[in-house]
């Protein structure tokens, strides 16, 4: 009789939990993958996926406004919440579905309810049942911080909610500075809204390059967002369906929704990780792992957001791979996590891969930027009022391109590509010796020939 009763179990069927059960399962290794709320996770359920969606569809506005630069003469137009919402839930489930449908193909099972470790072989399902499994692995995800206790923080909605509102808010207000509250606060206006952003620092997204910070944030505005710096909300005062969000530097803010964006935690609490043995990082919260993505007990791992290193889909996904090849499939694998491309789909979109600048020159003594700040081609028959950055950071003594950063039109979709160059260590040679695809914006990353700033540190004396 086999000593286990599955070789492999899953807690989460978000996307690390889904690729490392599929992929383990085609090891030939027998796996079960435990899921409380809906296959596909974070990413699929209320992140990524519904985020896209919701942008993708706000865009239309502006388009259609730019159109007429170009002839188009465009009657009344309407717009219809309830009709985004449901298609997208359609969408969703659909994702949802196929999501199912492959992780059951692949060979593993799964049960859909809350599990937790009992001990380090033994979990328990919601059910009362116990299973015993030679290998664990925790893919739990994240949550929404609802924030600090402020009286009527239970009129606040987080990123969960507002996926599902009944009605498109005509106001609303959005504390953060960060990927959620920037990319709904471009959702909203999109759509129609009236929206303020609120942020506790000096300037929005912090630990991006400090020239994005600024572009992006004067573009917001431009679009009519409001953003307030410098200050918090305090408290929220709820006055039948409105609401009145008061702010620490003694002014208020009347709006129909008020939205934190204000970070996610590891989903660790009452997961029975005491009792199995699985240490927290007291740095970040998350469970703590190895280079391999292992735990403090032997035979317990956890990949993805639960662990709260890098909290992006695809790290997820190839830290989940990485550990099946290497527990199931006899293949050693460690993620690397330098120079992971990310982008901010705010309007307008962000995209970044490598060093910002103030990293760079902190590392390096000897850095070149290479910086564009460009009208688009659309704009000038738009007639909208609006600029591109693009802005390379490179080593000045060997040459090599340490940083790529992008806002505007298709700055994800452009990194994504220009990431490959930066993770092979490409130079500014290798870039000036690619020939310009034009008319594209782009072509600005081939054809910066003179540096903007050199910026050299002196020897310490
Ligand atoms: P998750 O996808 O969160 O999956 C964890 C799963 O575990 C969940 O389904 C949960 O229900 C389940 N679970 C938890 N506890 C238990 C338990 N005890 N028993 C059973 N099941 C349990 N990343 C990007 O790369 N690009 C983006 O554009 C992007 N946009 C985002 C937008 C939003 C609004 C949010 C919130 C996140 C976004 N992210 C984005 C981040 C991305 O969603 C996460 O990094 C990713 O989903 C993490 O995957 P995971 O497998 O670690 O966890
Ligand atoms: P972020 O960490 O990106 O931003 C959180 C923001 O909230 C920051 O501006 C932070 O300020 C502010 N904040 C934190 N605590 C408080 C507080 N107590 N009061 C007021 N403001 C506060 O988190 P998000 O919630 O936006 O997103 C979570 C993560 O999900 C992201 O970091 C990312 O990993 C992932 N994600 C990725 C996306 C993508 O790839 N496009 C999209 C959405 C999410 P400060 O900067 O001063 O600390």
């Amino acid at each position: 009789m086999a000593e286990y009763d599955v070789d492999l179990f899953v807690i989460g069927g978000g996307s690390g939990g889904v690729r490392a059960a599929r992929i383990a399962a085609g090891y030939g290794a027998k796996v079960v993958v435990a899921e409380e709320y809906r296959m596909g996770g974070t990413c699929v359920i209320r992140g990524c996926v519904p985020k896209k969606l919701f942008v993708i569809g706000s865009h239309v506005h502006q388009e259609i406004e730019d159109a007429a630069g170009f002839g188009w003469s465009i009657g009344d137009v309407s717009f219809d919440w309830a009709t985004l919402v449901a298609n997208k839930d359609k969408e969703i489930a659909r994702l949802e579905g196929a999501y199912t449908t492959n992780v059951e193909k692949s060979g593993a099972r799964i049960v859909k309810t809350r599990a937790v470790l009992e001990d380090a072989h033994t979990i328990r399902l919601g059910t009362g049942e116990t299973v015993t499994a030679k290998y664990i692995l925790i893919a739990t995800g994240g949550a929404p911080n609802h924030g600090p206790a402020i009286p009527g923080i239970e009129h606040v909605i987080s990123s969960n909610e507002a996926f599902h509102l009944k009605e498109l808010p005509k106001r609303i207000v959005i504390q953060g500075g960060g990927y959620i509250a920037l990319e709904f606060a471009g959702i909203f206006a999109g759509y129609g809204s009236d929206v303020t952003v609120v942020y506790r620092g000096e300037n929005i997204l912090r630990g991006f390059d400090e020239d994005v910070r600024k572009h992006v944030r004067a573009e917001m505005e431009k679009r009519g967002i409001t953003i307030i710096t410098g200050c918090t909300v305090t408290k929220v005062d709820k006055h039948g369906r409105d609401f009145t969000s008061h702010l620490s530097g003694g002014s208020s803010i009347a709006s129909d929704q008020v939205m934190f964006a204000i970070g996610r935690h590891p989903n660790v609490a009452n997961l029975g990780l005491e009792t199995a043995g699985v240490a927290i990082n007291p740095a970040n919260g998350g469970i703590q792992v190895d280079g391999w993505s292992k735990t403090s007990a032997d035979n317990i791992y956890a990949i993805g957001d639960v662990t709260h290193r890098t909290n992006l889909t695809p790290v997820a996904i190839r830290e989940g791979h990485a550990f099946a090849d290497t527990v199931f499939g006899k293949r050693p694998v460690q993620v690397d996590h330098a120079t992971i491309p990310t982008a901010v789909f705010s309007q307008p979109e962000v995209g970044t891969v490598g060093m910002t600048e103030q990293e760079a020159r902190a590392q390096f003594s000897h850095v070149d930027i290479y910086k564009a700040d460009f009208r688009p081609i659309k704009a000038t028959m738009s007639g909208r009022d609006t600029r591109v950055l693009m802005k390379l950071v490179v080593d000045g003594l060997s040459d090599r391109v340490l940083g790529c950063h992008i806002v505007g039109d298709c700055a994800a979709e452009i990194t994504q590509a220009v990431a490959i160059a930066v993770k092979m260590k490409a130079t500014k040679a290798d870039f000036d010796a690619t020939v310009a695809l034009h008319p594209t914006a782009s072509e600005e990353l081939v054809t910066m020939r003179t540096p903007t700033a050199r910026h050299v540190r002196q020897a310490a004396e």
